[in-house]
């Protein structure tokens, strides 16, 4: 019956997100009691810290319960921006910014306004599994750029400016990187900023990552003299506060685009959720103790995944800059019956070896798996322990 339906074309164009269906197969072996190690989340196992769940208690105790205007609060959207101009020296100010229900959100948004059919949006491989489908359902065509594994997954200006056409209209670029955990050196950003400036080309950079970094401090393309221009940045409070369940993020953008994501959202969605918004503003001008906490976790896991893969034969894996996951390269292990991608290969390791990575195929290279290590040291070590044991079964 279903064979019948005949959905948009639009809708047939994008495909469910890769690293929520693995999520989801993890999910639905362990309620059926099996053990596995779900390294596929991309999300912090941290608790959302006190003060930001306290915030949202007391907005419901004092009634914080109705709609707010569609593109969010003004005190959040100060609250966003006053924090952003503490952390990178911007003066975004609230008509350039519109509060989305997550960062997700305000990329698909952003896109939605800005591309048309046909138009060309640059997006450095590997990527997060999202960009290329919000592009296609606007109509658009995603460019891809492969970076070179052995200078660190690096994107240069000039490997940009090779894939700029006439139709050109975003590039988008994210870092720290969600697979990689590459951080895009910021004198090449600056000269990415230029290339698309004088160009009259969007950057759509995604700072979802960028307050967790391994090495120096974040950045932002934004803090760039007149940068506000043709910079957009698409945040989020999911991954800094460990809040991927609010659904919060933002877009700082010229003050045309933001309010015409307004617009698309009093047709849509309506206001991010009041009470979340209330949270998300005690995120960002309350006490900051728990982001440098939870990094210093991240970076011990970090440092223990890594030294854990490299231990194993064949494997290599470069250290991530930043974000949660390592992206080792299992080459190894592939080319073998059923074992012939990165896909087969994480199959037969979520079903023999009870461990849930996504495969590298989602992300667009041919040689890797995405661990995540936003999951406790314990559950690090079993995981990457089967992983070793996986790896040496099928690769004999
Ligand atoms: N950008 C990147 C690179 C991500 O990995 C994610 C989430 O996984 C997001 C944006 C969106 O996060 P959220 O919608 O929870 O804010």
């Amino acid at each position: 019956m279903f064979a019948e339906i005949e959905l948009s074309k639009r809708i047939s164009r994008i495909r469910v997100s890769e690293t929520m269906r693995t999520a989801q197969s993890a999910a639905r072996l362990k309620a059926r009691g099996v053990d596995i190690v779900d390294l596929s989340a991309g999300e912090p196992d941290f608790p959302t810290p006190e003060n930001i769940k306290r915030a949202a208690i007391r907005a419901i105790e004092e009634n914080f319960t109705r709609y707010t205007a569609a593109g969010g609060t003004d005190e959040l959207k100060e609250a966003v921006c006053q924090q952003h101009a503490k952390e990178f020296g911007t003066s975004y100010t609230t008509p350039e910014c519109v509060i989305c229900c997550g960062g997700k959100h305000a990329i698909f948004n952003t896109v939605q306004v800005l591309v048309d059919k046909g138009d060309e949006v640059i997006i450095p491989v590997p990527y997060w599994v999202t960009y290329a489908d919000v592009v296609r359902y606007a109509g658009g065509i995603p460019i891809f750029i492969p970076t070179d594994e052995d200078s660190g997954f690096s994107l240069t200006a000039s490997m940009v400016e090779r894939h700029i056409t006439q139709k050109t209209r975003v590039v988008i670029i994210n870092s720290p990187c969600n697979p990689s955990g590459a951080v895009v050196d910021p004198e090449e950003f600056s000269k990415i900023y230029r290339a698309t400036s004088q160009r009259d080309i969007w950057l759509l950079t995604d700072e979802c990552y960028a307050h967790l970094v391994y090495d120096g401090k974040p950045f932002s393309i934004a803090s760039l003299p007149g940068a506000r221009r043709t910079v957009i940045v698409a945040g989020s409070v999911s991954k800094t506060y460990a809040m991927t369940g609010w659904r919060v993020g933002y877009a700082l953008a010229p003050a045309k685009v933001a309010s015409a994501i307004a617009v698309l959202q009093s047709q849509s969605t309506s206001n991010p959720n009041s009470i979340a918004q209330k949270a998300a503003v005690e995120a960002l001008v309350g006490a900051q103790e728990s982001v440098m906490e939870m990094l210093a976790e991240y970076r011990k896991r970090r440092d223990f995944v890594v030294e854990r893969l490299r231990a194993i034969p064949g494997v290599q894996c470069r250290e991530p800059k930043g974000a949660f996951y390592a992206y080792p390269n299992i080459r190894c292990a592939l080319g073998r019956p059923q074992c012939e991608d990165t896909t087969q290969f994480a199959q037969r390791l979520l079903d023999e070896g009870r461990v849930a990575v996504v495969p590298g195929e989602a992300f667009g290279t041919t040689d890797h798996i995405r661990i995540s290590f936003a999951a406790s040291m314990k559950e690090l070590d079993r995981g990457l322990a089967r992983i070793h044991d996986f790896i040496g079964k099928v690769s004999v």
